[in-house]
């Protein structure tokens, strides 16, 4: 009686304990199993590399075949983890569709990742052949580490540092991706107060242009001044636009140029047209026009005062949705700019298709200027093909004479660069725009 009780209390321990550590849907490991089991073998000598694999738009799959064969497919997705590696290494579900993977012993990262892609993206569940895309992060273990869920938050990290790029199956962790992850999170953590402390200033560069060698135009340029420090915009914007926390700074900006331009208006006789840069994400706001006038309204600006730029980027992404959200701010009469032209894909055809003023002609091909290759031939189509279409050209990250002599000749209309102004604080470019006599 005794013995047969303590054989049922075993027997329910170990069911328990299976429950604790089983995943039903595929046998595997869950979780804790992982934790427990890479733990066990992070004491060994041996070189390690841990693996986090995760099914992309799993959900999708989910929605399309069933929740039936979505467990099917995290079953098989798992034998064929397990196919693919050593009966001494780990494998296990830890959620949803991120299997763990541990490897013991030598690995070449690059023959296993491709073993692992090549089986799992076309797979076969009764019968049936489904094509999928994996991703995977990649950790390399430093030899005397114990602690699991840093080194899982690594392989995670390096899962992160693929995202977007869908050519790309593994990233691997580097202490370059790491910095950069610290780094995004403490600006993300400064962002808010920031606009609270008024920490963002504008800056205007004046854009010239040859023919009258007047200032016409100038460009509004964010700035972030954290006590002493500077924050580039080249690096905050980019994170910005992820978090979308750019749709509240382009609106602060945009707010700040309309009370700019109001009192240079009361100063000056003529004031040039003032560029204020819009990121995709504020654009495709449902009210972006209705909350952006209300400040053309406050400030008494006329939408003609100012010119929209929004990169090359911006118009490639939807442009049905876009060209009638460009006709309309059109319509009321703003510019309207594509910036950093020549480096993202647009065609020809969107050039014409979208109500654009202004090509903006990124720096990379002003820098080429004087290194006499084919780069000026492709400035000068891209002049021509805008002389063609009636859109004014402006030449950004102008730096030496050559450059200008070039510009000059090939007619482009305006030239913006450090060689007439860096971008000047609102005081100084009011003195700028005194120097170069447009007083009143
Ligand atoms: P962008 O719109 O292409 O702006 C031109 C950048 O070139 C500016 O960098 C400007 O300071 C720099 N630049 C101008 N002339 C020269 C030159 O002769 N040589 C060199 N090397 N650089 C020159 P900045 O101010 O660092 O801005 C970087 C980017 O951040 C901008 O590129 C723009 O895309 C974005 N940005 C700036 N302000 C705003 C804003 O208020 N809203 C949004 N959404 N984006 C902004
Ligand atoms: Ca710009
Ligand atoms: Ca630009």
């Amino acid at each position: 009686m005794n013995r047969k009780y303590k054989k049922l209390r075993i027997e329910k321990r170990n069911r328990l304990l299976e429950l604790a550590y089983i995943d039903p849907i595929t046998g595997l490991g869950n979780y804790n199993a992982y934790l427990a089991r890479t733990k066990e073998k992070l004491e060994m000598n041996d070189k390690k590399t841990m693996i986090i694999l995760d099914i992309d738009k799993f959900k999708t799959f989910n929605k399309k075949y069933g929740h039936k064969k979505g467990n099917a497919l995290l079953k098989r997705v798992g034998e064929e983890i397990k196919h693919s590696i050593r009966k001494t290494d780990i494998v296990c579900r830890l959620a949803n569709d991120v299997f763990g993977i541990f490897l013991v012993g030598e690995v070449d990262v690059e023959n296993i990742t491709d073993r692992l892609n090549s089986t799992i993206s076309r797979i076969n569940i009764g019968n049936i052949w489904y094509n999928l895309r994996i991703s995977m992060g990649v950790y390399i273990c430093d030899k005397d580490e114990r602690d699991v869920q840093s080194i899982i938050d690594k392989a995670i990290m390096a899962h992160d540092s693929i995202k977007g790029k869908y050519h790309v199956p593994y990233g691997v962790f580097t202490e370059e991706f790491e910095q950069k992850m610290i780094r995004e999170s403490e600006i993300e953590n400064m962002m808010e107060e920031a606009i609270k402390n008024k920490e963002f200033e504008i800056y205007y560069q004046p854009q010239i242009s040859p023919k009258t060698e007047k200032m016409e135009g100038a460009e509004a340029l964010v700035r972030w001044k954290k006590e002493q420090n500077k924050i580039s915009p080249s690096e905050f914007i980019p994170i910005f636009e992820k978090n979308y926390f750019i749709i509240k700074l382009d609106e602060y900006i945009y707010e700040k140029v309309c009370e700019n331009i109001q009192e240079m208006k009361k100063e000056f006789t003529e004031i040039p047209k003032i560029s204020v840069n819009i990121s995709k994400e504020s654009l495709l706001e449902r009210d972006f026009l209705i909350k952006y006038m209300k400040f053309n309204k406050k400030y008494n600006v006329k939408p003609n005062e100012i010119q929209i730029e929004i990169t090359e980027r911006t118009t490639t992404d939807d442009n049905i949705n876009m060209k009638e959200k460009l006709e309309k701010i059109k319509e009321k009469g703003f510019g309207i700019a594509i910036d950093d032209f020549g480096t993202g894909y647009s065609s020809l055809n969107m050039l014409e298709m979208l109500p654009i003023d202004t090509l903006k002609i990124d720096k990379t091909f002003i820098d080429k200027i004087d290194e006499k290759n084919n780069a000026i031939n492709l400035l000068e189509i891209i002049l021509l093909i805008s002389k063609k279409l009636n859109l004014k050209t402006v030449a950004e990250g102008v730096e030496k004479s050559e450059q200008v002599k070039y510009l000059t000749e090939k007619k482009c209309d305006l030239l913006q660069g450090y060689i007439y102004s860096k971008p000047l604080s609102f005081p100084e470019f009011k003195r700028y725009i005194i120097k170069n006599k447009n007083i009143k």
